[in-house]
């Protein structure tokens, strides 16, 4: 495994690689959900990067940026083990140097939901994206259905501007008690830790419903609001159920319908989705 930080370095590389080549961004302290996705880019390709880059461009000035976990001696060892061929760990300054001033930014899908609570973080994730398909012209790139919007805008921009790259959706990866793995679950102490469950609850419940006939997605929503709100130590930010490719608010559940929430544990802010199929 080579641990490359340079763009130059790393396009010379590219070119040794045998195709195809599968790529995974990651910002780092790595999970099994970031493994998974590893995995399943070793499973279909003769080659795969992996990149860590806590991407500052995606951070609002309020976020957490400069507390986000970093634990870079960990990950390599974690990746050597999934037998990952090159991990690409650029500086911000090798990313964006002084001058750097263009931005790919998608429109509509990317004002709802995280857009609309996180201004410019989408901005932000497709720059960083579009430049590290440039930097490594990827075959297959693999990212979390965790990020359910992040898949959809990331998507949306690979066929806008014609990126020659397969983007694939893994499945999100859980703790046993259901709250979905985030790098953000290490902020949180053991009090609050058991209140997070309460995003999995929530999902499980409008699931259970819609399994049972339910399709007023105003009902579904409120009932997932309803169970929140019993938990004293989570904020609301925003509970959707939305057209799966559109991200539309429904009002009647049509299949697939993405059922995405974001809540506030504490200053922990986590993100969760499923699909209503
Ligand atoms: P991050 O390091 O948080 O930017 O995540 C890097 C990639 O891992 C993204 O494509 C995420 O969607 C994905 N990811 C994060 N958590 C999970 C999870 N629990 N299950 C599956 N994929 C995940």
């Amino acid at each position: 495994m080579k641990v490359i930080e340079t763009i130059d370095d790393m396009r010379q590389l590219r070119l040794k690689l045998t195709e195809p080549v599968g790529f995974v961004p990651t910002m780092g302290y790595l999970h099994e959900g970031h493994l998974s996705l590893v995995r399943k880019a070793r499973a279909v390709n003769q080659s795969v990067v992996v990149s860590i880059f806590v991407n500052p461009t995606q951070f609002g000035p309020r976020e957490d940026f400069s507390q986000y976990p970093r634990n870079p001696e960990r990950d390599l060892a974690l990746l050597e083990k999934e037998k990952t061929d090159i991990v690409f760990t650029p500086s911000v300054a090798e990313m964006y140097p002084d001058q750097f001033d263009s931005w790919v930014e998608v429109g509509r899908l990317a004002q709802r939901l995280e857009g609309a609570c996180r201004p410019g973080h989408f901005r932000g994730v497709t720059t960083v994206v579009a430049k590290l398909f440039n930097i490594i012209q990827p075959t297959g790139a693999y990212f979390g259905q965790k990020d359910a919007q992040q898949v959809v805008v990331i998507k949306k921009m690979v066929a806008d501007l014609n990126m020659n790259v397969e983007v694939v959706a893994v499945p999100t990866v859980r703790e046993p008690d259901g709250l979905a793995m985030s790098s953000r679950n290490t902020y949180l102490n053991p009090e609050q830790r058991r209140a997070a469950t309460v995003l999995y609850q929530a999902l499980s419940l409008a699931q259970k419903l819609w399994t049972q006939g339910e399709t007023d997605a105003g009902k579904l929503r409120r009932q997932m609001v309803d169970l929140i709100r019993g938990e004293p130590l989570a904020t609301i930010d925003y509970v959707s159920i939305a057209n799966a490719e559109t991200l539309d608010e429904l009002d009647r559940v049509s299949p697939p319908a993405l059922v995405s929430l974001a809540v506030r544990i504490g200053k922990t802010r986590l993100i969760d989705n499923g699909v209503l199929q």
